[in-house]
């Protein structure tokens, strides 16, 4: 299986990227919430990506707020309910991060799956793809607007609504998929490649499985990489192998 190598006529190698950055990435080094250097970091390599010309979207998580599964038994709640808050948390993440990508001089759009007409737009596929197409940067809010699912899946769901070449799964620390923790143990070794078959089966910790049966469905590849690496994204655009690659096997 290999990586698609040609570049496109911007001399970028994936046109739509798909971003996914998790709620606890946002956190830093912080137990909670938002540091603002992180963030500031993470508006930064958006915005040098979609000024090489490549259409950026981006999912947030809102593991850094609230959690649905883990706060619906602390706090006795039903397990629905509690990841309607967590969707919530993904709408706070996703505004702070529209106004530091705004402030960085980039047009940007927060689109939510939860009516929110005060703050943000509705999701409207055909509009996202619009906003792309002018060159803005599309923030998806609010998960899937379900229960029971979580920002993994949404961002496999929202990469194939607007035909995006790739999702990016940036990891906090860890620059691709290992065979086991390599926090934990340092004879890890890392995979270059693998097909979806490989992460399902051997029950890799990539995205949940859901989120991975979709995009073998779809046939979108997944590329996960070090997001602390300095101006990864950037890099992977411009070609360098970072990371590992999850794609079909043809
Ligand atoms: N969530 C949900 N449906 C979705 C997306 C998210 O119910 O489509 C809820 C769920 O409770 C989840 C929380 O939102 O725990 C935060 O999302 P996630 O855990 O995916 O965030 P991350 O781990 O990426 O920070």
């Amino acid at each position: 299986m290999n990586q698609p190598s040609p570049l496109t006529p911007k001399g970028i190698k994936y046109q739509r990227v798909l971003l996914k950055i998790s709620g606890e990435a946002l956190m830093g080094d912080q137990g909670f919430g938002i540091k603002p250097e992180v963030i500031s970091l993470v508006a930064d390599e958006i915005v040098e990506a979609a000024s090489l010309g490549c259409d950026v979207a981006v999912v947030v998580g809102g593991g850094n707020i609230f959690r649905g599964v883990q706060n619906s038994t602390k706090l006795g709640m039903d397990r629905a309910a509690a990841d309607y808050v967590g969707m919530l948390a993904t709408i706070m993440n996703s505004l702070i991060l529209q106004e530091t990508v705004k402030s960085k001089g980039m047009q940007v759009r927060v689109m939510s799956a939860i009516g929110m007409d005060r703050i943000a737009e509705p999701y409207i596929r055909l509009k996202a793809v619009r906003h792309l197409e002018k060159g803005r940067v599309v923030i998806f809010a609010g998960g899937t607007g379900n229960p029971f699912f979580s920002t993994d899946t949404t961002s496999a769901l929202r990469a194939a609504e607007i035909g995006a070449d790739v999702i990016m799964m940036a990891k906090n620390g860890v620059d691709g998929v290992y065979d086991k923790d390599p926090k934990l143990c340092p004879d890890a070794v890392k995979f270059d490649t693998l097909t979806y078959d490989d992460v399902l089966m051997k029950d890799l910790k990539v995205m949940d499985q859901t989120a991975v049966t979709l995009c073998k469905e779809t046939r979108l590849p997944i590329l996960v990489f070090d997001f602390n690496r300095h101006r990864a994204i950037t890099k992977i655009l411009q070609g360098e192998k970072i990371g590992t690659y999850i794609g079909p096997l043809s």
